[in-house]
């Protein structure tokens, strides 16, 4: 075998923290505390820390290729626990704090958690399920001492004195780059959840491509503030990203609400920001609210849900910031595509620089897209087939975590379980998750398209379309609205606000108006739940009417 005369590193996280603490010191992490107010450190000082809890961690007996649970908000020490878990050799599990207690005990027990740090906002949660949680050697409370912690849970450690105890200079152990680093559970809509493991080297593969030009973009002039929680998925590589590129990092804790939001992003100067469409329309509301015109934000990714159009509109023409809509899923690390012209879509009309704009987006480096029928043949990037989404490349899973069996299609490909179309240069529309797609008469209606037409009225605050039965059709659209405060926003309004945006074969039977609508842990619309409790509207008028007919036929004889 013939070998080139370069150096060979393998890519490990530790690799990244180090950078940063190198190069990058001095530049200041701000976090919103959990308990009100905010404290600012450094790269340097987290690095530190990550060093310090690493050792703390092996005094404690924990091994490489552990996994270290965390139930924790976007701060400092959930930083100093990415980095240093993994740099230790074990594994950083970050557990979504909105899943029920029952999700939340099985995962740490598939996952064999051996140590859980939790913020203080879970202690009554943990004290309620920690004996059910039987792998776990040890909880600690992210913060200093706390007696009244201390008395719910007993043999609690606290993180800050784990810090005190540990060793600033521990060294860091080779680590293979293809050992695990950290795990996601996906968010079990149906089912259990599944685990996915990342390797240093996928983790860092993502990074590298998700940070380019036409991707996160964050240099070392930028201030980020990743919205998007730590644990879902890694926060979307934000927090390496950040440390490759040494960005200012402002945290936001817990306090995810647009006016919040608002507020960190005029203190600390934010320009740059990551999170999901629940997210956005809550700042936006909050901007426009306080009359907020100009603002220190200049682009914010959006995922994890549709972006609606109308939504990106109104912060490039009222606010000046650029949304650049990304796709991505637990088992892709998170990113596949995001979002940014080509030279030549330059002298489109700008129409049509929207339609491509308002799309998913296109693959970043690393990673290949196809659509392929119900069959498995492969369809033509012709931007009009619809069909199942796949993927495959650096930073995708090909296991879930306890599984045997493949999570692959035979010839090697991930299906993602969502319709897409994609065009030559592969610009991937999202139609539809296959699950939610309405299947009307044998045609099928996209709910992205409907719930985008919805949430542009100007007196809807939220909408989910979803597949009703129906005794002729099978299924037909439904809009489940949430209006705006105050609003008198009719159903026969909405329904003609459809008018010319869709075939009227598409346009919903009914609008069903709710106070609020159902959100799942990463803030996404459930519309499983919306279905069982909507899903028969249609089929009760239908039976209704008929019983009707048939009381009015039988009075006529
Ligand atoms: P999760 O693993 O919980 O992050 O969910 C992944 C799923 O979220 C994907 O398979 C899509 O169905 C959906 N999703 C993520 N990003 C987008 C997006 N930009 N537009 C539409 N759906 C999205």
């Amino acid at each position: 075998m013939l070998h080139g005369k370069m150096m060979h590193q393998q890519l490990s996280i530790a690799s990244l923290i180090d950078h940063a603490a190198r190069y990058h010191g001095d530049t200041e992490i701000v976090s919103a505390l959990t308990e009100g107010g905010f404290e600012r450190t450094s790269w340097g000082q987290v690095a530190e820390n990550a060093r310090r809890i690493a050792s703390a961690l092996v005094q404690r007996g924990m091994e490489q290729g552990d996994r270290i649970g965390t139930l924790a908000w976007n701060n400092r020490r959930h930083l100093e626990l990415y980095f240093g878990v993994p740099s230790a050799g074990m594994v950083c599990h970050t557990l979504n704090p909105r899943l029920s207690p029952e999700q939340m005990v099985y995962i740490v027990g598939h996952a064999g958690d051996r140590m859980l740090f939790i913020e203080k906002t879970f202690v009554p949660l943990v004290a309620s399920l920690r004996e059910q949680m039987t792998s776990l050697r040890h909880v600690v409370l992210l913060g200093p001492r706390d007696e009244d912690a201390a008395g719910q849970i007993p043999g609690l450690l606290f993180h800050d004195e784990l810090l005190e105890e540990g060793d600033p200079q521990f060294a860091w152990p080779e680590i293979e780059e293809t050992a695990p680093s950290s795990l996601c559970y996906t968010s079990g809509t149906t089912g259990n959840p599944k685990g996915v493991l990342y390797t240093h080297r996928s983790t860092l593969l993502h990074a590298l491509s998700a940070n380019h030009p036409d991707g996160m973009g964050v240099g070392a002039s930028d201030t980020v503030m990743p919205v998007v929680p730590m644990f879902h998925v890694n926060a979307w590589g934000l927090p390496y990203i950040a440390a490759i590129a040494g960005t200012r990092l402002a945290m936001p804790g817990p306090r995810l609400d647009g006016e919040s939001l608002a507020a960190l992003i005029e203190a600390e100067k934010v320009t740059f920001a990551a999170g999901v469409p629940t997210i956005w329309l809550g700042l936006l509301t909050a901007m426009e609210a306080a009359g907020t015109r100009e603002t220190s934000l200049k682009r914010t990714v959006v995922g994890g849900s549709a972006l609606p159009p109308s939504m990106r509109a109104a912060f490039r023409d009222r606010h000046g910031v650029e949304l650049i809509h990304a796709w991505g899923m637990t088992e892709t690390s998170p990113l596949g595509t995001m979002n940014a012209p080509l030279a030549k879509h330059r002298d489109l009309p700008l129409d049509e620089q929207d339609m491509i704009g308002n799309g998913q987006g296109r693959p970043l480096f690393g990673v290949e897209l196809r659509v392929v029928d119900s069959q498995g043949h492969v369809l033509p990037n012709d931007g009009q087939s619809e069909g199942n989404l796949q993927i495959r490349g650096h930073w995708v899973l090909d296991h879930y975590v306890g599984q045997e069996k493949s999570a692959l299609t035979f010839d090697g490909w991930f299906d993602t379980g969502d319709i897409a179309t994609l065009d030559g240069n592969g610009f991937m529309i999202i139609r539809d998750r296959s699950k939610d797609i309405i299947k009307s008469g044998g045609e099928w209606i996209s709910t992205v398209d409907l719930e985008n037409i919805a949430v542009s009225h100007p007196k809807v605050a939220n909408a989910a379309a979803i597949a009703a039965r129906h005794p002729k059709w099978d299924e037909r659209p439904v809009i489940c609205c949430v209006r705006r405060p105050q609003s008198d926003l009719t159903e026969a309004e909405l329904l003609a606000h459809y008018d010319g945006k869709v075939p009227r074969w598409q346009v919903p039977d009914r609008v069903l108006f709710l106070d609020s609508l159902p959100l799942g842990a990463t803030g996404k619309v459930v519309k499983a739940t919306l279905r069982e409790q909507h899903g028969d509207v249609l089929w009760d008028d239908a039976m209704r009417e008929l019983r009707a007919e048939q009381d009015g036929a039988a009075a006529r004889n």
